[in-house]
């Protein structure tokens, strides 16, 4: 099968090329990129006014399959992804069961692997998120792990941290981490400010954010070990990452759309479909958080993808499950909020939301390049929208719903075939 896209704008952060080109897409490969290609015998798509760039990469996504699939599927998530210019997922270990024997991970990525776009997984650091027993990395490693994650459960004892990141060393694979310090914590979700206080109750504080991710990137510096600090909502956590940058630790750090986007005050508008750990914070955070992403302090943009249905999410916000959909207005988030105010360029945010995440696991993706493969995304730059109450999510728990954002994925291409086409 071949498939000639014509006259995009073609973007590719690894190349840091920005012309207008054609593509020419054989079986999985992209055969050729130039100008005025032609083929015969071929379906044809024209990318006039539109961007052609790789297909995004999004190295934190919680599919809840298998265990919770009234909330989302693997084929519902996958779905979800496509829609918005995803063409690799990563998924989170926080199924039931926990992704933390080879058998349980063996049996997800096989369902993952029917799905038209790329799934991958990460397994637990801790065996079922105990906090203390390291699962066995080598043979999850065997079994499809790219890397280990206790993700929504921090991991409290530094002495456990440490022997997690001096067996990542020995096998060469990436801790990611959720920093937030439990005993720092009165309610999960809502920052702990102006709106927990009306709320009455004591909320979580940054400080219980940055200081473990301190306590942890100094840990990372001393055992040489790679770690990845995930969706960074306090301003001091991104002076935390730059300091330990500078230090040398190898450290890398990511931020949510909705972290760099709004602020607690949402959940004055939206409610519990604004409640996240780590929660929503202030515009001073906002500030600090793009700072780290034009500086290059923070590398990735990733969504945290967290499915709720709305019987779950439609009670007391003490009593709500934190978390928010976000595959399908992640990059019009990037392109409302960081490019079209001139916080980024364009390259600069696909190379967070491509390049950088596909370095942190070695994918062979988030590049454009002849022999390279026919992952991309066709998106319009411009197109402004309200975002609609539906998704190809199961869910809609999106506190975005009726916000005005620009950008409109046209299509998803993974593998040479298109596993999304706008209606
Ligand atoms: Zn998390």
């Amino acid at each position: 099968m071949t498939l000639l896209i014509k006259n995009g704008r073609l973007i590719d952060p690894k190349s840091n090329r920005d012309e207008i080109l054609d593509v020419l897409i054989e079986e999985n490969k992209i055969a050729k990129i130039g100008t005025n290609l032609s083929e015969e015998n071929t379906e044809i798509i024209d990318a006039r006014g539109l961007v052609i760039a790789p297909g995004l990469i999004d190295v934190h996504v919680h599919f809840r399959e298998p265990g919770q699939t009234h909330k989302e599927t693997i084929h519902s998530g996958a779905k979800s992804a496509a829609a918005g210019g995803f063409t690799t997922v990563v998924m989170m270990a926080n199924t039931k069961p926990i992704l933390s024997t080879p058998k349980v991970l063996t049996e997800t990525l096989a369902i993952a692997k029917k799905e038209a776009i790329k799934i991958k997984a990460v397994a637990s650091i801790t065996q079922d998120f105990d906090g203390e027993n390291l699962t066995d990395f080598a043979e999850l490693i065997k079994a499809g792990a790219i890397g280990f994650s206790d993700d929504g459960i921090p991991l409290t004892d530094a002495g456990v941290l440490r022997k997690a990141l001096q067996k990542a060393k020995l096998t060469d694979s990436l801790l990611s981490i959720h920093e937030e310090d439990p005993n720092l914590i009165g309610t999960l979700g809502v920052n702990d400010g102006e709106v927990a206080h009306k709320c009455g109750f004591t909320g979580a504080p940054t400080v219980s954010e940055y200081s473990m991710m301190a306590r942890d990137a100094m840990i990372a510096y001393e055992t040489g070990a790679r770690l990845h600090l995930q969706h960074l909502s306090a301003g001091e956590s991104v002076e935390v990452v730059r300091f330990a940058k500078n230090l040398g630790a190898k450290i890398t750090a990511e931020v949510t759309p909705q972290h760099f986007s709004i602020t607690e005050q949402m959940i004055f508008e939206q409610g519990t479909n604004a409640k996240l750990n780590p929660p929503l914070r202030r515009d001073a955070d906002i500030s600090k958080i793009i700072a780290g992403l034009k500086d290059g302090t923070i590398d990735v943009i990733a969504t945290d993808h967290a499915p709720h249905t709305h019987e779950e999410k439609n009670v007391s916000i003490d009593k709500a499950p934190s978390g928010m959909i976000g595959l399908e207005t992640s990059l019009q988030l990037g392109l409302t909020n960081l490019v079209a105010k001139g916080h980024l360029t364009l390259l600069e945010l696909l190379t967070k939301m491509t390049l950088n995440p596909a370095k942190l696991y070695d994918f062979d993706a988030g590049y454009l390049a002849e022999a390279g493969p026919a992952d991309l995304v066709i998106f319009d730059a411009e197109k402004t929208y309200q975002v609609g109450e539906t998704f190809d999510s199961k869910v809609t728990n999106s506190p975005f719903i009726h916000q005005k954002v620009q950008g409109q994925v046209k299509y998803t291409i993974c593998d040479g075939n298109i596993v999304y086409q706008a209606k």
